[in-house]
C-alpha cells in the first residue's frame, strides 16, 4: 500500500471519528442500530407540514469514500483529486437524455473545503442559463435562509442531485439519478463536509436512499456515511407556501447549533 493510500485511510478515519464525536460525544463504543430504510411506496411530490421533532441519529456510519459504490468500469473522473478536475472531466456528460437538452452543466459552487454542503434537486431555467446552482428566486431565498443562521453563500458548497436541467423542471427520472448521483458522491468525497443539508424531498430521499416522507425525514438528524445530515423544505416550496418558512428556520437553527457545538469540541 502506498504512503498516499495510507494517509488517505488515516485522514478518513480521523474525519469519521470527528463526526462520531459531533454526533455522540466522547463515547468510544456504542451498539450499532439497524439502519433505517424504505418504508412506504410511491413518494408524492409534495412538501408536507411539520410533525413533532425528535433528536434521533440513526447509526450507520461507514466511510466518507463513497465513489466506489458507483457501478460499472472505473472512469477517469473517479480518480480526480480536485473539484476542478472533476468538473473538467464530467462537464460534457451525455450519459442521460438531459445532456442533449441542457444549456449549461451545473456542477456546483462554493468553498471546496466547505464544512456545510447544501444539496438541492436539479437546476432550473436560471441555473441552466448561468451554469450555477440556486441563482433564481429559490436561490435568493436560499441565500436568505443561510444568512439567517450566519452562513455566507461563499462559505458553504451548493450542489444538486442532477447536474442538468430536466425539461419543464419535472422531477428527475430514476435513470437520470442513477447516472448523475455518483458525481455528487465524488463531490462529497472531495469536499469532506462536516454537515449536509438536503433541500426538499427529492434531494433527501435520493441521498438517504429512503422513501420516507419529508415530515419524517425532517424529524431526525441522519447519518450519511458519518456526516450529520439535515433535511428541510426546498426554497421553491417556501415560495409557494410561506407558512413553511418558520419550520425551515427552526431546521437550520438546529443545524447551526450542532455546527457550532462541533467547533467548540
Ligand atoms: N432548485 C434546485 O433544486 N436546484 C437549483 O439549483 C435551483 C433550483
Amino acid at each position: 500500500m502506498s504512503k498516499t493510500e495510507i494517509e488517505k485511510i488515516l485522514s478518513d478515519a480521523k474525519h469519521f471519528l470527528q463526526q462520531e464525536q459531533v454526533l455522540f460525544g466522547n463515547t468510544l463504543y456504542r451498539n450499532i442500530a439497524p439502519s433505517e430504510h424504505v418504508s412506504s411506496t410511491n413518494a408524492e411530490r409534495i412538501e408536507e407540514p411539520m410533525a413533532v421533532k425528535k433528536d434521533t441519529v440513526p447509526a450507520a456510519p461507514v466511510s466518507i469514500t463513497v465513489t466506489e459504490t458507483a457501478s460499472g468500469p472505473k472512469e477517469k473522473w473517479q480518480s480526480d483529486a480536485s473539484l476542478n478536475d472533476l468538473n473538467r472531466h464530467i462537464c460534457n456528460c451525455t450519459k442521460c437524455r438531459l445532456g442533449a437538452t441542457r444549456t449549461k452543466f451545473v456542477f456546483g459552487v462554493g468553498n471546496p473545503k466547505a464544512d456545510l454542503l447544501v444539496i438541492g434537486e436539479a437546476p432550473g431555467a436560471d441555473e441552466d442559463k448561468q451554469g450555477e446552482p440556486f441563482v433564481g428566486r429559490a436561490g435568493q431565498l436560499l441565500n436568505k435562509i443561510l444568512e439567517a443562521v450566519q452562513f455566507k453563500r461563499e462559505e458553504v458548497y451548493i450542489a444538486n442531485i442532477l447536474k442538468c436541467r430536466p425539461p419543464e423542471n419535472r422531477r428527475p427520472h430514476p435513470d437520470e439519478v442513477e447516472q448523475c448521483e455518483p458525481y455528487l458522491w465524488k463531490q462529497i468525497e472531495l469536499i469532506k463536509p462536516k454537515f449536509i443539508l438536503c433541500l426538499g424531498l427529492t434531494a433527501a430521499q435520493t441521498l438517504l436512499k429512503t422513501e420516507e416522507s419529508l415530515t419524517s425525514l425532517r424529524a431526525s438528524v441522519h447519518n450519511y456515511h458519518g456526516v450529520p445530515t439535515f433535511v428541510t423544505y426546498h426554497p421553491a416550496a417556501l415560495l409557494r407556501n410561506p407558512n413553511w418558512k418558520r419550520p425551515t428556520w427552526e431546521d437550520v437553527q438546529k443545524l447551526r447549533k450542532m455546527y457550532d457545538e462541533s467547533k467548540n469540541n
